[in-house]
């Protein structure tokens, strides 16, 4: 049985309304009766988590993190009945799960919480009776019994950490869009989808700011050497496999970061930033900036940091990140600055190491830097495994 486990999860716009749910009913039971067992994990409703997050910041701007993490975890529980009730009203036998009732299990920490272990029997059983079992997405029970939540984009955790829980062979994630692109086709249209991707090219992809997968299920999928297939919900195309392969050895994608702060200041004041960082388990990268030192968080974590910065002499600036995954053979991060310099662009700071380099600009020069780098390293790498076809 374990081996015919198949686990498809439908993220907000393919549970986007109830004509949605039904087509993807129609997909789940059109993997059943190819003889499988299957679990399926949705996200809320497209919208529905943002109009929660709206609700609780009229009440508090900081509300206490646990009952956001309650509010936060509805909107799974909406999507998740509703498709339950679709698949008894088609006649096959359905049962919705919320995180704890499937048994997954996380650390304390609300609104980022990892997922520590998965206790399967509640599904297990439920498969065994011949049932379609779904399960809300995102969500879980820390060990004092609370609900936590995943940080936002945490149903893809919850769909690959369950597959390899199940012992399924392969984990299917069903989207908006029809594969991983080697960049956002929102910004660059010659982007092109990738018809496979090593597991490590996506997890910097998902560092570095692509966000068509959530960082912790690449991280796991890695770990278990499970493949994840990246589908579109609306198009019968092959999406894109993520597996165990080589880099193809040159750039794979460029990925876009927005909303990012720089803090420069001197050395001194740098390193206990990066300190007060780690503590808080903030996610932190350091930057070589002109003359300086200089480190990058999101907005958000800037928040959290005010309080120390406060006392420091620093330099605030808001940047985004432009950063080339994969090998990039760049014979210095001067030829690329001067590239961009072509086009006015200037590069704030940067960040070097074998794998991927990262460029800081101001969020003007995003989109043209973004352009630029993709014809020029991605374009021309003909190593990369891609689909003939190109978005138009
Ligand atoms: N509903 C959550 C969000 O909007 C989790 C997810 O969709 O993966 O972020
Ligand atoms: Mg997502």
């Amino acid at each position: 049985m374990t081996d015919s486990i198949i686990v498809q999860k439908f993220g907000g716009t393919s549970v986007g309304s109830i004509d949605r749910i039904r087509a993807v009913a129609e997909q789940v039971i059109k993997t059943k009766e190819h003889g499988h067992s299957v679990v399926v994990v949705v996200s809320a409703m497209s919208g529905e988590t943002n109009r929660l997050q709206v609700l609780a910041n009229q009440v508090d701007t900081l509300p206490s993190s646990r009952e956001l993490d309650v509010l936060l975890s509805a909107g799974e529980q909406v999507s998740m009945s509703l498709l339950a009730m679709t698949l008894q009203k088609l006649g096959h036998d359905a049962v919705s799960l919320t995180g704890w009732q499937a048994g997954i299990q996380t650390d304390e920490k609300h609104a980022q919480a990892r997922i520590i272990g998965i206790n399967t029997d509640a599904i297990n059983q439920q498969l065994q009776l011949g049932k379609i079992v779904i399960v809300a997405g995102f969500q879980g029970i820390t060990e004092q019994g609370n609900i936590s939540t995943l940080g936002r984009g945490g149903s893809d955790t919850t769909a690959v950490t369950l597959a390899g829980y199940l012992g399924a062979k392969e984990c299917q994630i069903y989207t908006d869009v029809d594969g991983v692109y080697s960049c956002d086709p929102r910004v660059v249209t010659a982007a092109r989808k990738l018809d496979t991707i090593g597991f490590q090219d996506m997890i910097d992809m998902a560092k570095y700011g692509a966000k068509v997968l959530h960082l912790p299920c690449v991280e796991f999928a890695e770990q278990h050497n499970l493949p994840i297939r990246v589908l579109s919900s609306f198009s019968p195309l092959q999406g894109t496999l993520v597996k165990a392969q080589e880099s193809s050895g040159g750039v794979v994608g460029v990925a876009l970061r927005r909303n990012l702060m720089q803090i420069t200041s001197n050395n001194e004041t740098i390193d206990k930033l990066v300190a007060q960082c780690n503590e808080q388990e903030l996610e932190v990268f350091r930057v070589l900036s002109k003359d300086q030192s200089g480190v990058v968080v999101s907005q958000v974590d800037l928040a959290k940091l005010m309080q120390v910065i406060h006392e420091e002499a620093v330099h605030i600036d808001d940047v985004c990140s432009v950063s080339l995954i994969g090998r990039s053979n760049l014979s210095s991060i001067q030829a690329l600055e001067a590239l961009l310099a072509e086009d006015d662009i200037e590069i704030v700071s940067h960040s070097l190491c074998e794998r991927h380099t990262m460029m800081l600009l101001a969020p003007e020069y995003l989109d043209k830097a973004a352009n630029i780098i993709h014809d020029v390293y991605v374009d021309q790498n003909e190593l990369l495994s891609v689909s003939k076809r190109r978005v138009s």
